[in-house]
């Protein structure tokens, strides 16, 4: 054999941050990447599977509080068995995989076992989640000295491994991980070696996720506020001056969306945009393109109107799609861009008039307003008598826009540039959503993906659905997109006065703002 193609298995223990999938390092998200395996005991983020190759290996090792679902040495024996087989292993653990992680345990395996290994450091839950609830670890003036502690052990066994006595007085700042269930005793003992009562003490359960949740109060009272509230972990508790400064630096949970995790219809193409600006305000987005894009039957029609491109006064484009698929077609036929000269460019929408001017090419009418009826106004402006008009668009779109146009004594050809169709993935995730109401609200951005997301899950009964969405808000961009949904048997919470995504978020964030 040649040594060249001789694979080499490695792992890597790398750290997938304490839940924002945005606290992932650079460097594990290129390991996940490449992996041919990763192994994992809770998804931090269930976003992180798209980061995976579709055909890696994942597999789940459990560890979720009461339910082991495999001991730590069969997943050691696991991870050395994978890269003994040439394969690049990441095994992915949250936070940081050396804080509180087992992860030198696992890696003396490796060691032991002569597989390469390497540790890609983490965003540990200690820091990050005290962070997202407003408060910073040290601060001068405050205190200079901070200690990770395990919350694990109970305090009050004779045979404690922890110095509480020194901790109590020694650090300044202590931050207990895995401490929930052992509160009232950690309370207690740090009181009984000399801690301060009213020291002011914080839990973060679920911290840098929409779940993230934080209840303050002192060593002396924390534990009835705890109990009476019912917390469950996962949270770390902060004790110690910081915890003041919460007060003036929570920034996470004032966020206009923070907690709501709002579901995204787009097309995934065109979904980013969407998801980026509702992130920014605090929100989690879940990708549920109700509509995917595909070539139209067949190119003929639009191939002949672009071998006529010359008796056109005015091509028309309504969408992104519209403007792409006729441009490949431009391309395909042996012209381009300068083919169009003395044509002149109506667009629709602020995102397809971009498309033009990325080649730089102005459109000659970009009307303020996007609904068909406008777009015909504009136009009449113009003086379109007797003009021959193109509009490349989508299969099955609607007729206003066309007639209307006719009516004003236009020449139009309407020739179909794509189609648009019910996206091949299923609805399982999104009914888990529904059924466990972790799910604030669904945003649509048109008709077609109204209908297509209710014909998503006809499978088993719209009756259904329309239960599941009572407790869900509707969102819809603009008054025809409502209609749909109304006629789709949906109640519909909010309508953007325009159909843009900036009007469409303004709204949102004053919906959740009132509600
Ligand atoms: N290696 C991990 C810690 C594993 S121990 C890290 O570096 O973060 C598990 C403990 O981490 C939990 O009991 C809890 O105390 C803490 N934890 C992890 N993620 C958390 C989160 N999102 N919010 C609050 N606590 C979290």
């Amino acid at each position: 054999m040649n040594p060249s193609t001789v694979k080499t298995g490695a792992v890597y223990l790398v750290g997938a941050g304490p839940g924002d999938p945005g606290l992932l390092t650079v460097r594990g998200k290129e390991l996940l990447a490449e992996a041919d395996a990763v192994v994992y005991d809770y998804l931090a983020n269930p976003r992180f599977l798209e980061l995976g190759r579709p055909d890696a290996e994942w597999i789940y090792v459990g560890k979720q509080a009461g339910a082991h679902t495999m001991s730590q040495g069969d997943i050691n024996a696991l991870i050395v068995d994978r890269a003994r087989k040439g394969k690049r292993v990441v095994r992915l653990k949250g936070g940081d995989p050396f804080v509180f992680g087992r992860g030198g345990e696992e890696a003396r395996e490796l060691a032991r076992a002569g597989v390469a290994f390497e540790i890609v450091p983490g965003v540990t839950s200690a820091i990050s989640v005290p962070a997202y609830a407003g408060i910073p670890l040290t601060h001068r003036d405050v205190t200079a000295t901070v200690a990770f502690v395990t919350g694990h052990e109970d305090p009050l066994k004779e045979t404690s491994g922890i110095a509480w006595d020194k901790l109590a007085t020694g650090v300044g700042t202590l931050v207990f991980l895995m401490g929930v269930g052992n509160l009232a005793q950690i309370a207690e003992s740090l009181m009984e070696h000399g801690r301060s009562p009213d020291t002011p003490v914080a839990v973060i359960r679920r911290g840098t996720t929409p779940e993230q949740k934080t209840w303050i109060g002192d060593l002396k009272h924390i534990a009835r506020i705890a109990k009476e509230n019912r917390i469950q972990p996962p949270a770390v508790i902060v004790v110690g001056d910081v915890v003041g400064l919460r007060d003036q630096l929570n920034w996470f949970e004032r966020k206009p969306l923070f907690g709501r995790r709002i579901v995204v219809t787009r097309a995934r193409e065109q979904a980013s945009g969407f998801r980026r600006r509702l992130e920014a305000l605090g929100a989690e987005t879940i990708e549920f393109p109700a509509i995917a894009v595909k070539p139209p039957e067949s190119w003929d029609p639009l191939d002949r109107a672009i071998d006529k491109l010359t008796a056109y006064d005015w091509i028309v484009f309504t969408s992104v799609n519209g403007v792409r698929f006729f441009l490949d077609r431009l391309r395909a036929s042996g012209r381009d861009v300068r083919d169009l000269k003395g044509i002149k460019i109506g667009v629709i929408g602020p995102k397809t008039g971009e498309m033009w001017e990325r080649l730089g090419i102005r459109p000659d009418l970009m009307p303020g307003e996007y609904r068909a009826e406008a777009v015909v106004d504009a136009f009449k402006h113009l003086g379109i008598q007797g003009k021959n008009i193109l509009i490349p668009r989508a299969a099955r779109a609607r007729e206003v826009l066309p007639e209307e146009l006719r009516k004003a004594g236009a020449r139009v050809d309407v020739v179909h540039a794509y189609e648009t169709v019910l996206p091949d993935h299923d609805a399982e995730g999104l009914k888990e959503g529904f059924r466990n109401r972790t799910i604030s609200m669904v945003a649509f951005t048109s008709s077609s993906t109204v209908s297509n997301f209710v014909k998503m899950f006809e499978s088993d009964g719209n009756g259904q659905l329309r239960e599941w969405m009572q407790q869900v808000a509707v969102a819809c961009i603009g008054p025809v997109t409502a209609q749909t949904a109304t006629e789709m048997g949906l109640h519909v919470n909010l309508i953007s006065p325009e159909y843009t995504i900036e009007s469409l978020v303004h709204e949102i964030v004053s919906f959740f703002a009132e509600s």
